[in-house]
C-alpha cells in the first residue's frame, strides 16, 4: 500500500508541479502514517484540460460501453476492498465494521449506476418534439473527509454514467484512501482524461475548479460555509451546482414510545460516525413529562458504548479525524457549559486511556433550549443536546427552528401519528423507527443544507442538460 499520494491526470499517476506535502497522522494513535501531496493551479489546469479533451469521445460512448467501464471499476474496488478498509481505519479512524460497510457501498455505487442507465432517461418524444438529455461536460467533484471514498464513488459513478468526464478534488485529510481509489480507476482502464484526481487544499485546487470556464458542473459535499463560497464562485461561469451541506438533525421521541428503545435509536442516530456525519441526529427532542426516564436511558446507553481502537471489532466510538477538529468539538462542549446547559454524561477532555488520539468523550447536554449555539450549530462530533417539548405541535416547531434541513428521525408506536409528524418536518429525508441507508432514493437538503439531489435517477439528472427539438 502506498503511503504517499499522487495525482491522477490524463490516465497517469503524477507528482505535483510544486513541492508541497503534508504529513498524515493516524487519528487514533498520532503515529505518522504517510504523506499527502498538495497540488496547485498548474496541476488543476492540467487535469481540467485532460477532462475537456476526453469529453467528446466519452459522451459519445453507448450506454452499454459505459456500463462495462462502471463494472470494471466495481471489480477493481472489490479486489482492493481489504486495503481500502484498512486505510480508512488508519487514516480516518473509522471503526473497522463501519469502514467495511461504507467502502462496500462505495463499490456498489458503480453497480447501482448501471441499473439506472436506460435509454429513456436520455430521450423522450412528445408529438413532433424530442426531449433529449445531454451530458453537461466536465464535472468538478469536491468531497469531504468523513467517508471520502464513499462521496467520490457516489459522484463519479453518476457523472460517468451520464457521460460527463470528471476532475475530483478529494479532502486533503483523506488522500491515502483516495490513492487506492485512484489505483482502482486506473486499473479499470478508462480512456485517459475521463477521470482525473487532483489532491490539494480547497482554496487552491477547489478554487481553480470552481472558477474554470472549462468546467460546467460542480458537485460539492462539505460545510455550508464553503458551499456558500462555491455557489458564489460558480456564478460567473453559470455552472450547474449540486450542494450537499451541513445538518443539525432532530430526533423526535414521541410520548407513546418505549423510552429505552427510543433512546437506543436516538443515540445510534446521534452518534453515527461518532457524530462526524451530516445526517447525525444531534438534537434529541423528548416529551417534558418523560425527561427523567430519558436521562436514565441515556446514561445507560452511553456507558455501553465501546470507545477505542478502531481496528477492534466491537469499537463504536472513534477519534475525531484531526487534532484541529478535536479542538473545535471541545470548544462546543465549553460553549454549552457557558450557555448554561447541563452535562448529563461526558464533558471536556479525552476519555481516560486514550490521550494519544483525538478522542472526545461522548457528551450529552440536558437543559438545552433550542436557541443555544449547541442546538443550532453543527458540531460534527459526539455532542448531543436533549430538548424537551410539550406536544407534537411544539416538537415539530422546535425540529424546524434551525437553519438546516438535511435529515430528521421520528420514533413512536402510533405509525399514523409518527407519519403525520414526519410529513411536517422541513428536511430532505426523514426516518421513522428505523435507520436505513438506501442509496437509490433521492438524498439532499432543504434550506441551508444544500441544493439539488443525489442518488439514483436524481443523481444522474444532476449531470444532464435538457434540449428540446421540434421537427416541423
Ligand atoms: P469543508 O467544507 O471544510 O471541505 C469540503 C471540501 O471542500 C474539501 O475537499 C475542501 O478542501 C474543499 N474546499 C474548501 N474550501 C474550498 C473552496 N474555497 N473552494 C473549493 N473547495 C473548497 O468540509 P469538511 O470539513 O471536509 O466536511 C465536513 C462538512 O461536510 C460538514 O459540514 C458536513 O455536514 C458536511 N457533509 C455534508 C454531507 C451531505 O451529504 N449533506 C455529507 C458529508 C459531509
Amino acid at each position: 500500500m502506498k503511503t504517499v499520494s499522487q495525482h491522477l491526470i490524463n490516465g497517469r499517476f503524477v507528482d505535483s508541479h510544486g513541492q508541497d506535502t503534508v504529513d498524515v497522522h493516524n487519528p487514533a494513535t498520532g503515529a505518522l502514517i504517510g504523506r499527502s501531496i498538495l497540488g496547485d493551479e498548474v496541476d488543476t489546469e492540467r487535469a481540467i484540460a485532460a477532462a475537456k479533451a476526453a469529453f467528446p469521445a466519452w459522451s459519445a460512448t453507448t450506454l452499454e460501453e459505459r456500463k462495462r467501464y462502471l463494472q470494471r471499476i466495481a471489480d477493481a474496488l472489490t479486489e482492493r476492498m481489504d486495503e481500502l478498509v484498512a486505510m480508512t481505519v488508519a487514516e480516518y479512524g473509522a471503526p473497522a465494521f463501519f469502514a467495511g460497510y461504507m467502502n462496500g457501498q462505495a463499490r456498489d455505487f458503480f453497480l447501482l449506476a448501471q441499473d439506472v442507465l436506460k435509454a429513456d432517461n436520455f430521450e423522450e418524444r412528445y408529438g413532433n418534439a424530442t426531449v433529449t438529455k445531454v451530458p453537461l461536460g466536465v464535472a468538478g467533484l469536491i468531497t469531504p473527509w468523513n467517508g471520502n471514498p464513499w462521496f467520490i464513488a457516489g459522484k463519479t459513478a453518476s457523472a460517468l454514467a451520464a457521460g460527463c468526464t470528471v476532475v475530483v478534488k478529494p479532502s486533503e485529510l483523506s488522500t491515502l484512501q483516495t490513492q487506492i481509489l485512484m489505483e482502482c480507476f486506473e486499473k479499470a482502464d478508462l480512456p485517459p482524461g475521463v477521470i482525473n484526481v487532483v489532491n490539494g487544499i480547497g482554496p487552491v485546487v477547489g478554487n481553480t475548479i470552481t472558477h474554470s470556464s472549462d468546467v460546467q458542473k460542480i458537485s460539492f459535499t462539505g460545510s455550508t460555509k464553503v458551499g456558500k463560497q462555491i455557489i458564489r464562485d460558480a456564478t460567473d461561469t453559470m455552472k450547474r451546482v449540486t450542494l450537499e451541506l451541513g445538518g443539525k438533525s432532530p430526533t423526535i421521541v414521541l410520548d407513546d414510545a418505549d423510552m429505552d428503545k427510543a433512546i437506543q435509536f436516538a443515540l445510534t442516530a446521534g452518534l453515527l460516525n461518532t457524530g462526524q456525519a451530516c445526517i447525525a441526529g444531534t438534537r434529541i427532542l423528548v416529551p417534558e413529562s418523560r425527561l427523567e426516564e430519558a436521562k436514565t436511558a441515556i446514561r445507560t446507553g452511553i456507558e455501553a458504548l465501546a470507545i477505542g481502537d478502531p481496528q477492534a471489532p466491537d469499537t463504536v466510538i472513534q477519534p475525531m479525524v484531526s487534532q484541529g477538529h478535536y479542538e473545535r468539538v471541545q470548544s462546543y462542549i465549553r460553549k454549552g457549559i457557558e450557555e448554561g446547559a447541563e452535562i448529563l454524561v461526558g464533558g471536556e477532555g479525552k476519555p481516560e486511556g486514550y490521550e494519544a488520539g483525538n478522542y472526545v468523550k461522548p457528551t450529552v447536554f440536558v437543559g438545552v433550549t433550542n436557541d443555544m449555539a449547541i442546538a443550532q450549530e453543527e458540531i460534527f462530533g459526539p455532542v448531543l443536546s436533549v430538548i424537551t417539548y410539550r406536544d407534537d405541535e411544539e416538537a415539530v416547531a422546535i425540529a424546524n427552528d434551525v437553519a438546516y434541513g438535511l435529515h430528521a428521525y421520528v420514533y413512536g408506536v402510533n405509525k399514523e401519528r409518527a407519519r403525520a409528524v414526519a410529513d411536517r418536518i422541513l428536511a430532505g429525508r426523514v426516518m421513522i423507527n428505523e435507520i436505513v441507508d438506501d442509496p437509490t432514493r433521492p438524498f439532499g437538503g432543504f434550506k441551508m443544507s444544500g441544493l439539488g439531489r443525489e442518488f439514483g435517477i436524481h443523481g444522474l439528472d444532476a449531470y444532464l442538460e435538457t434540449r428540446t427539438v421540434f421537427a416541423g
